[in-house]
């Protein structure tokens, strides 16, 4: 097949392309480069098969052109990261949303298949009663510095089932955590690369809040099978949760990577208005149901925390 893959240049994006490359398909990668890097695609950038265009996803015309000679279109390409989430809200929706039209409206010409990426944060928080206006817990205006970056993709997936019923075969998958080699501290602050660079340093681990809030971090292999799985057939008009299904605390988390590092680093405790501003509440977890995933995709998680960490932190 002749595949795009916007956001190729990015973390997620850039070991897609190279297992797309190694099962044969051709690929363009389209990428502004805005966070990700030419050099994550190492291998695919010398590739027969592989061609980059540097442009951006928010420009229509850009994107009708390359889909028009696709047969699929993996959407990556986003403004994502909390820190972004706070301080470019605009351009996040911008970006996020424009972009995600831009690939459904052109697929749709054309009946390419497209496969794009949710995210967990579309399930939100779980909700507390009574409802208060200017509550951080609502997908709306007022939590803007917070939800934004969800609510675009929640838009998103709406969008691409109304394309659906239009008869696009499109699949929505919903990442949890991906982390692994190939993940830099710089591009928005995952918290894995953090972690592995303040331990390889010896410096202090920030954990942000009490550090009992819990997330199942995927190893990028897993995730990036889950992902080329959903370009089958049996997956259109559906979602799927891809991630692991072992949830692990942010503290724990922590105490993880300072052992497998041999590290002298302390771990010392961040309040969220200290890191990201007044009023930043966080999911307290996030644990997907793979029920779906492993019937249809047939998607099961391989690589365990440890064993992940541990291929992570030999890359640094
Ligand atoms: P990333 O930032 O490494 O990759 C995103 C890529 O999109 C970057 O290379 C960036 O330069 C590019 N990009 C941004 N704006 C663009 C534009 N206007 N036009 C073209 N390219 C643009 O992030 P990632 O972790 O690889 O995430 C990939 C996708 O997966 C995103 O859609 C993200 O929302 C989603 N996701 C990731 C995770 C995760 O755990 N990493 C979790 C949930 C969802």
């Amino acid at each position: 097949m002749k595949i795009l893959v916007t956001g190729g240049a990015g973390f997620i994006g850039s070991h897609l392309v190279n297992r797309l490359l190694q099962i044969g398909h051709k690929v363009l990668t389209l990428d502004d480069l805005s966070n990700g890097k030419l050099e994550y695609l190492d291998r695919a950038l010398t590739h027969n098969n592989h061609t980059f265009v540097h442009d951006t996803a928010a420009d229509r015309d850009t994107v009708r052109k390359l889909v028009e000679n696709c047969d699929a279109v993996f959407h990556l390409a986003a403004v994502l990261g909390v820190k972004n989430t706070v301080e470019n809200p605009l351009k996040l929706m911008e970006v996020n949303i424009d972009g995600t039209r831009n690939v459904l409206e052109a697929a749709h010409k054309v009946r390419a298949k497209v496969v794009l990426a949710s995210t967990s944060e579309i399930y939100g928080k779980n909700e507390k009663l009574p409802f208060k206006e200017d509550s951080d817990r609502v997908l709306g205006a007022p939590s803007i510095h917070r939800w934004c970056y969800s609510t675009a993709k929640a838009i998103d997936e709406h969008f691409a089932f109304a394309y659906a019923e239009k008869g696009l075969p499109v699949t929505v998958v919903r990442y949890f955590n991906a982390y692994g080699p190939g993940q830099t501290s710089s591009q928005y602050g995952g918290v894995v690369p953090r972690f592995i660079r303040a331990a390889l340093n010896n410096e202090p681990i920030e954990v942000y809040g009490d550090g009992t809030q819990s997330r199942c971090f995927t190893y990028i292999q897993d995730t990036v099978s889950g992902t080329v799985a959903a370009l089958g057939p049996r997956a259109n008009g559906l979602a799927f949760n891809i991630g692991s299904d072992h949830p692990i605390t942010i503290r724990d988390l922590a105490a993880t990577i300072r052992q497998l590092t041999g590290s002298s680093s302390p771990i010392v405790y961040v309040p969220y208005d200290a890191a990201y501003g007044p009023g930043y509440e966080d999911m307290r977890a996030r644990i997907p149901d793979l029920t779906r995933s492993k019937s249809v995709l047939g998607y099961k998680p391989t690589i365990s925390l440890e064993e992940g960490l541990r291929r992570s932190i030999e890359w640094y």
